[in-house]
């Protein structure tokens, strides 16, 4: 009979590495686990109304969400059942999910406290509530996927209009940088672990014998720990020359690191992603992004010379950009020829301000931050100026809403940007970078 059920609610369409792990380390303590993506199977009723221990990964906005929607189920059904709550958005939301939904919050390197939590369940022991995420190294084994639905049911990759089964790794957890509205300091503090490469290695094996043409390296950041990433991709290309890959990566660390970038290619990197977020160097210091417009024009330089196509994600809305703002980021993508590479969605995400969040420690905070809305897991904000809010608005409808033409979704993003107060679309001349057209993954990144 399972002792604990694994629940995980969305994962920007990957299999979920939220289960796959602490199943693998809950298995090798001994215990019987049952883990369930939500996002593409049932709640197994029969198991929820008798285990002892429902463990809920949450660690996107998105799947905290849907998680809350799954604690109330189980709990409806399962009143004696401890509720544990995991994951970044766990950790950041914590003062809610303890007032009456869950019963244990745990976050950072967890597998290690979950087992003992398990086993204090399991015992009716008090379990011990910890004061701060988990910040050890642990010696993490191959996560565990043979139970999970196979890889079919979750986002392809598609290349020149060919789709592939795609599979998904981390190399690393946590991140060494500090942005301030990134949901991984307020847990990691700036630090990162590393996962050795013989467990990547056997978990990228693990997931070609299960069908996967292409892999997400979906670490935080990637090129944190540039060695380790060129190592495991070398190992990679060696016994698989034909597998491609994507990653993620800071703009600071393109420039940093360009002389890898070539190589990363050559061994079959084939699009990467990068967290742009603005074209004002005022927001982008306010985010305390590390670099500036002009760095993101050199990463995109560097990119294009190594023939990596790049996916820029945005944050578009936020208290500190004007509508000037807007309409030069929109410029600005036209002109470097990135608007296949921006799914419209990107073009409308709203700064999230989730409790704990470093932005709220800037000393003008009370200028421009609401209060707390704990059922959405944010702090309210509102634009000074409000045709912004409007426009945030008409654009996320939009992008519900868009078509599968990019250039048709970003000129209708432009009209009503521009049409907000009455203007008209300039005319924009390209600079001369040629980009290269992205493959992509079937599923659009947002938080
Ligand atoms: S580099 Fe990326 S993951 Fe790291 S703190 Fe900044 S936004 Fe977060």
């Amino acid at each position: 009979m399972t002792q604990i059920l694994l629940l995980a609610c969305y994962e920007l369409g990957h299999q979920p590495l939220s289960l796959a792990w602490p199943t693998a380390v809950l298995r090798q303590a001994g215990f019987r686990v049952t883990a369930v993506d939500l996002s593409v199977s049932p709640l197994p009723r029969e198991t929820a109304v008798s285990v002892p221990l429902i463990a809920i990964a949450v660690p996107m906005h998105t799947a905290l969400r849907l998680g809350v929607q799954a604690a109330q189920q189980v709990r409806a059904l399962n009143p004696r059942a401890h509720i544990c709550f995991y994951g970044l958005y766990a950790w950041l939301n914590r003062d809610y999910l303890l007032d009456g939904l869950a019963d244990s919050v745990l976050a950072g390197e967890m597998e290690g406290e979950l087992v003992t939590l398990t086993q204090q369940v399991l015992n009716s022991a008090a379990p011990s509530v910890p004061a701060q995420p988990a910040l050890v190294r642990l010696s993490l084994p191959v996560p565990e996927r043979s139970g999970l639905p196979d890889l079919s049911h979750y986002a392809r990759y598609e290349a020149d209009g060919v789709m592939a089964l795609s599979g998904y790794v981390e190399t690393t957890r946590g991140c060494l940088h500090t942005c301030r509205h990134c949901p991984v300091v307020p847990v990691y503090h700036g630090r990162f672990f590393v996962i050795p490469a013989a467990t990547v290695l056997a978990d990228v094996r693990q997931q070609v014998a299960a069908g996967a043409r292409h892999i997400t390296f979906g670490d935080p950041d990637f090129l944190n720990g540039p060695g380790h990433a060129l190592a495991i991709t070398r190992a990679l290309h060696a016994e698989f020359p034909r597998l491609t890959f994507d990653f993620t990566t800071k703009v600071e660390h393109i420039l940093q690191h360009r002389a890898l970038i070539p190589e990363l290619r050559a061994l079959g990197a084939s699009f990467v992603v990068s967290a742009f977020e603005s074209t004002s160097d005022a927001v982008l210091d306010r985010l305390q992004k590390g670099h500036t417009v002009a760095d993101m024009a050199q990463a995109l330089t560097i990119l294009a010379d190594a023939g990596l196509p790049v996916q820029p994600t945005w944050v578009p809305f936020t208290p500190w950009t004007s509508l000037d703002d807007y309409l030069a980021m929109l410029a600005w993508i036209r002109a470097y020829n990135l608007i296949a590479n921006v799914p419209v969605v990107q073009l409308s995400i709203r700064l999230l301000v989730p409790p704990e969040s470093a932005l709220l420690d800037h000393p003008d905070v009370a200028d421009w931050c609401g209060p707390l809305d704990a059922v959405n897991f944010t702090y309210r904000w509102r634009h000074p100026d409000p045709c912004m809010d409007e426009l945030q608005k008409r654009v996320a409808a939009l992008a519900e809403a868009a078509g599968d033409d990019p250039q048709a979704n970003f000129t209708a993003v432009e009209q009503i940007a521009y049409g907000i107060n009455g203007r008209v679309p300039p005319a924009i001349s390209p600079v001369s970078i040629p980009q290269p057209v992205p493959p992509r993954l079937t599923e659009d990144w947002f938080c």
